[in-house]
Formats: structure tokens, sequence, C-alpha cells
């Protein structure tokens, strides 16, 4: 079976009702033709358009995705959002780890599996970041770094639960700062991410897993990230709120 191509977009905490609406239905008419091709494209609106955006793309193969979730099922957990919620306003999808929430909101690994769990035990599907800071990879210790915050975390879950996760390489530095990992680091990681998944689980495992690279991709460098061996696909943060340059990426993606 081949791995699933996939390309998400995160609007993280911009734009309005109206602003989220535009872009759907923007993306929704121009994508019309590359949008029941093999590539998965999923969108992750802040909570309130959940369920707005999905209505929206109804008609379509587009997924949705929330960009985090509690690691509590319910209860007094003031301003949480709990992945029992998500679901039901028909996302599919939730972001978890991504290197905002993590130095933002210093979420640490153990949480991080929590959310995880949280997540799959409601049917959510994960996409999962993991990725260096800019001191870190002139150190040299990137590959140490992401390994251990596999290993500290969905590298935990049993094959079956860990075949429902993705996993997104966002080098911390090249993250909203135009600076893009070149093609030959971005695959060496995905390789060696892969790498890491066939000595923790199965060679058979590894090679099912998506594993999307995330950091400044937009309509310029995504065709040449896409094609790389172990790079299926993106995440994207700024370009995803640009219809057309999202669109675009989309179509960077081959077969
Ligand atoms: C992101 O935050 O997941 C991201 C990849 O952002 P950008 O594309 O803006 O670097």
């Amino acid at each position: 079976m081949k791995r699933k191509k996939i390309v998400a977009g995160n609007w993280k905490m911009n734009g309005t009702y109206d602003d989220a609406c535009k872009l759907t239905s923007e993306i929704v008419a121009m994508a019309k033709d590359e949008l029941n091709g093999n590539t998965v494209v999923i969108l992750a609106p802040p909570f309130p358009f959940i369920p707005t955006v999905n209505k929206l793309t109804e008609q379509t193969n587009i997924k949705i995705s929330a960009q985090n979730c509690s690691s509590e099922n319910s209860g007094a957990f003031t301003g949480e959002v709990s992945a029992a919620m998500i679901a039901s306003c028909g996302a599919a999808y939730v972001i978890i780890g991504h290197s905002e929430r993590r130095t933002i909101f210093k979420e640490q690994d153990d949480l991080l599996l929590k959310k995880v769990q949280m997540a799959l035990a409601n049917n959510l599907s994960v996409i999962f970041c993991i990725g260096e800071t800019k001191e870190q990879r002139e150190q040299a210790i990137h590959f140490k770094v992401a390994e251990e915050q596999l290993n500290n975390s969905i590298f935990k879950l049993s094959a079956d639960e860990f075949s429902k996760c993705i996993i997104a390489y966002e080098p911390v530095w090249a993250i909203g700062t135009g600076l893009t990992a070149t093609p030959a680091q971005a695959q060496e990681m995905h390789h060696y991410i892969r790498g890491c998944i066939a000595k923790s689980f199965t060679p058979q495992v590894a090679e099912q897993c998506s594993l999307l690279y995330g950091g400044s991709c937009n309509e310029s460098n995504a065709a040449e990230l896409f094609a790389l061996e172990d790079i299926d696909g993106g995440l994207i943060g700024g370009a995803s709120l640009k219809s057309r340059s999202f669109v675009n990426i989309i179509k960077s993606m081959k077969d």
C-alpha cells in the first residue's frame, strides 16, 4: 500500500469567522480538480470555525483538523477543548506538539502523549510535530532531539495506535521565518525519522507512516520538497492563509 500524500494548512490564530468562510470557499472552488486526487487535503482552522469549515467542505474530500486538544476528557477545565468535542464538530485530525505549543505553552512530552492518547480514544488521527531549534541544529544534535521527542511520546504507543499518527518534521528555525530546510537537510532528517520508526516498531510500520515537512514551505519550494523520497507532504502555516498559494502547494504534489 502506498503512503498517503498529505497537504495540511495550519491557520493558527488568524482571521475572523468571515475570513475563514472566504478562505475555505476559495480553496474549494480553486482546487476542485485536485481535491479528488490521491492527496489528502486537511484544513486546521481555529476551534470556533471548525463546524462551518466542515460544512463548507462537505461535498469535497477535504478533511478538518483541530490545532490542539485537551489531555483531559471533560469537566472543570475552563478554556480547554476536548478531543470528543472536536470529533463531534466533524474534525478527523488534531495537530499535537506544534513547536508553538511546546515553547509558548510549555507543553512537555508526557502531556503531549496524554493528548495523543485522548485524541486516538476519540477516533481522531494525529499530526504530531517534532523539530529542533536553531541552537540545537548549530550544536549538531538535531537527530538526537527528534529521536528523543519521539521516544518520549508517540513511540510509547502500540503499533496499531501509532498507525493513526502522521509525523510533521518542523525545524523550529524554519517556522514562520522564511528560512526553509534545504532539500538535502529535509530528506536527511525524514530518512532518519523513518529509520527511528523502523527501530521502534517495524520496517513495515515505518514504510506506511506519512512524514510531512513544515517550516516556510510555500508554492516556490513545495514541488522540490514533495518530490523527495521520504517527504510525503507538508504542514503549511503562513502560505495556507492565501487560497491561491495553498492551492498551488496542493498542485505541487505529484502522485
Ligand atoms: C507551522 O507553523 O506549522 C508552519 C509550518 O508555519 P510556516 O509555514 O508559516 O513556517
